[in-house]
């Protein structure tokens, strides 16, 4: 009896310090990831993806692209990359989330959204017990977590890629947000007086224009986070409509994020 209780302590013993061994590893990993992505070349596998998948990407210059990939495969190293309801995260999954990630970042060259370390998966959209409804995803500063229904993340770029509905990018949007105030070293990379300009556009355009008349989905007036993010999704899913409609607003959004969708693709010289 005694020897099966030592035997048993043994073995807890070794699990724990496996446990402990392999989270410190893997922090380590992702912790060289700036270094790995700037040394490793960029995997074939994961460019046949983007060239499948991701319009974006194929449409930038060479040198764009280039720099997109280096971008891509810091984002993929940084993370921990956690599934939930289902075994292993795929090679697409990581690539389509984090080139989400660098379409929204690729003007903000140091930002890699680095509070949020752990990106949840779930293979459709998820029930939570906290607010007693299904999920298609959610950004949670508290426990450094982005999370994702991988079904409505495909729904956005693929079924209807300019309907301005995109979960990721609204997602990843409220995560940059809130990454801009995380006091860490991504603090306040926005140009404060951009943001300011945007906050007070936001709150005319809800106050003032009668909703069936609103450009952005009426969910946007829910507040200013809200806003931000559903501008973000007009912002890359249709950009020409955007600027046409709301040149100002369009404006800053080009100087918040140091990008304009239309030039960059190409789309308009
Ligand atoms: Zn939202």
């Amino acid at each position: 009896m005694v020897t099966l209780i030592i035997l048993a302590s043994v073995v807890f013993i070794v699990f724990q310090f496996r446990t402990k061994m392999q989270d410190v590893y893997e922090a380590a990993g992702r912790a060289t990831a700036p270094l790995r992505s700037a040394v490793l070349p960029f995997p074939a596998a994961y460019r046949e993806i983007l060239n499948k998948y991701f319009p974006y990407y194929q449409k930038l210059s060479a040198g764009n692209r280039h720099a997109f990939e280096q971008k891509l495969l810091y984002f993929i190293l940084s993370k921990k990359w956690i599934p939930r309801q289902f075994d292993a995260v795929t090679d697409e999954m990581k690539v389509m989330i984090s080139a989400c990630a660098v379409q929204l970042t690729f003007g903000l060259p140091r930002i890699y959204l680095q509070h949020f370390i752990g990106i949840v998966i779930y293979p459709d959209n998820y029930y939570s017990s906290i607010t007693k409804r299904f999920h298609k995803g959610e950004v949670n500063p508290a426990y450094h977590l982005i999370v994702l229904s991988w079904k409505s993340f495909v729904d956005g770029y693929l079924v209807n890629p300019t309907d301005a509905i995109n979960v990721g990018l609204h997602e990843l949007a409220h995560a940059l947000r809130l990454e801009n105030l995380i006091r860490n070293d991504e603090y306040q990379f926005f140009d404060e007086d951009l943001l300011n300009k945007f906050d007070a556009y936001a709150h005319r355009i809800c106050h003032e224009t009668d909703p069936q008349f609103l450009f952005f989905r009426p969910y946007a007036c829910t507040n200013e986070h809200e806003f931000f993010s559903v501008a973000v999704e007009n912002f890359f899913e249709r950009p020409q409509a955007f600027k046409e409609a709301l040149p100002q607003l369009y404006q800053v959004m080009t100087g918040l994020l140091n990008q304009d969708p239309l030039v960059i693709t190409g789309e308009q010289k």
